[in-house]
C-alpha cells in the first residue's frame, strides 16, 4: 500500500463535512488530514496533486449494508479474500469505509463473519466492521431471508455477538422477537443494534430505543407501515433526534415521496445502498440460498419477484439524493459520511475533513457524481484508472 508524506490534495469545491471551500487544499501526512488551506496559501515546496478543473472533494463514502460487490456475496465468502474483494469493487464508487453484511445465516456462517470481519479490519482501513443482518428478524418480514433462518438469539449467539472485537459491529434486529434486556446487553458490549425487517408496534420501537437501539434499516422497506392508529417504528424513527436510518435511494425500493418525508423527520438519514454482487463486478445474476437472483430494471429480484438487495453504489445514491429528492450535494454528502461515521460511533475520525481526521477521501465530477480517485487512510492505491488530470505536479 503506498502512502506518501506530507503531501496537498487540491480542489476547485471541497466540502469539508460542514460547509464548502473554494480553492482548497487537503493537507496529508500519511494516514491523517493535518490541515485545510487555500490553495494559494500552501508552501512553494509542497507536493501537490491537483484535481481537475471543477471537481469537489468531500469525506470518502461510508456505507453501512453491503452484501456484496464484485461478484462476491458475503454470505458464500465470508472471509478476508471476499471482504477484500467486495471493498475493492465498492472503492470504484467513492466508498471509502464500509460493513460487509450477512444475510441471515446459520450460528456457524456468523461465526465466520465475524473473525472474518476482524482479521479484515486490522488489514483493510477500509473496512470498519461488520454488520448482521438478522437472524434475529421477524418471520412476517423477511424479504429475501431464508426463513428458516429466522430464529430467536441462543445463549451462544449472545456470547458470540457481545465478545470483544476489532472494529463496529451493526446488528439488524426486530425488537419483538428478542427477549427484553437482550438489546441493553448488546449495546453494552458496545454493538449497534438497528430495527429492521420487524412489525414492533410503536410502543415496542420506543422501548427498544430506551434499551439503545438507534438505528433503523433501510426505513419503510420489510418493516410495519405507518397507518392512522399504529405509527409502527416509521412513526418512532421520525420523532426521534436520536434515531439514524438507512435509506435506499435508488427510486425502486422506497418512492422518493416516501424518502422525501423521512427528510423532513428529526432523526439522521444515511444512504446505504444495500448493494449485491454485481456491483462492480461482470455478472448480472448470483444465487442466494440456492435461489436464482437477476437483475432487471434496476434491481435485484427472485424469480417470483421478491426484491433481494439492489444493484446501487454509493455515488449513485448521492447522485439519486440530490436529483430524486432535491437534496443539496452538501447535504446528501453528509447523508453518506457524516451522519453514518456518527452512527458508528467514528465521528472523531471519519466523515469531515479536518486536522486529525483519518485522510478518507472522494474526488468526483460534481455535474454527474463520477468519481475521479478516492483515498483510504491516505492511501490512494487505486484498483481503477484514474481519469483527468489527477496526479499532476504543480
Ligand atoms: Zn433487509
Amino acid at each position: 500500500m503506498k502512502r506518501p508524506g506530507l503531501h496537498a490534495i487540491a480542489a476547485d469545491h471541497v466540502f469539508d463535512g460542514t460547509v464548502v471551500r473554494e480553492r482548497t487544499a487537503v493537507v496529508v501526512d500519511g494516514a491523517r488530514i493535518v490541515d485545510l488551506v487555500p490553495t494559494s496559501e500552501l508552501p512553494r515546496t509542497m507536493s501537490i496533486r491537483a484535481l481537475p478543473d471543477d471537481a469537489w472533494l468531500a469525506p470518502g463514502f461510508i456505507d453501512l449494508q453491503v452484501n456484496g460487490g464484485g461478484d462476491v456475496l458475503f454470505n458464500d465468502q465470508p472471509t478476508v479474500e471476499g471482504i477484500r474483494s467486495i471493498a475493492a469493487a465498492h472503492r470504484k464508487f467513492g466508498t471509502t469505509g464500509l460493513l460487509p453484511t450477512l444475510i441471515s445465516d446459520s450460528p456457524e456462517k456468523m461465526r465466520l463473519a465475524l473473525d472474518a470481519a476482524d482479521a479484515a479490519v486490522s488489514e483493510e482501513p477500509g473496512v470498519l466492521g461488520v454488520h448482521l443482518e438478522g437472524p434475529f428478524l421477524s418471520s412476517e418480514k423477511p424479504g429475501v431471508h431464508d426463513t428458516r433462518q429466522i430464529r430467536s438469539p441462543s445463549a451462544d449467539e449472545l456470547a458470540m455477538l457481545t465478545a470483544p472485537r476489532n472494529g463496529v459491529l451493526l446488528v439488524t434486529l426486530a425488537p419483538e422477537v428478542v427477549p427484553q434486556g437482550f438489546i441493553a446487553e448488546l449495546v453494552a458490549a458496545g454493538v449497534r443494534v438497528s430495527l429492521g425487517h420487524s412489525m414492533a408496534s410503536y410502543r415496542q420501537t420506543r422501548a427498544a430505543m430506551a434499551e439503545g437501539l438507534t438505528g433503523f434499516t433501510h426505513l419503510f422497506n420489510a418493516m410495519r407501515p405507518l397507518s392512522s392508529r399504529e405509527g409502527g417504528p416509521i412513526a418512532q424513527a421520525l420523532e426521534s433526534p436520536d434515531a439514524c436510518y438507512g435509506l435506499i435511494v435508488d427510486g425502486v425500493h422506497v418512492d422518493p415521496a416516501m424518502l422525501r418525508l423521512a427528510l423532513r423527520g428529526l432523526g439522521h438519514p444515511m444512504l446505504v445502498t444495500d448493494a449485491m454482487p454485481p456491483i462492480g463486478g461482470s455478472r448480472s445474476n448470483f444465487s442466494l440460498y440456492g435461489k436464482n437472483i437477476t437483475t432487471r430494471d434496476g434491481c435485484c429480484v427472485t424469480d417470483d419477484g421478491t426484491l433481494a438487495g439492489t444493484i446501487l453504489d454509493m455515488a449513485a445514491a448521492v447522485r439519486n439524493c440530490t436529483r430524486l429528492l432535491g437534496v443539496p450535494l452538501p447535504d446528501a454528502l453528509r447523508f453518506a459520511s457524516a451522519h453514518p461515521a456518527t452512527f458508528l460511533g467514528l465521528e472523531q475520525m471519519l466523515g469531515k475533513l479536518a486536522p486529525g481526521y483519518r485522510a478518507d477521501l472522494v474526488a468526483f465530477d460534481p455535474n454527474d457524481i463520477s468519481v475521479l480517485a478516492t483515498w483510504v487512510a491516505g492511501s490512494d492505491d487505486h484498483s481503477f484508472q484514474l481519469r483527468g488530470s489527477l496526479g499532476r505536479s504543480r
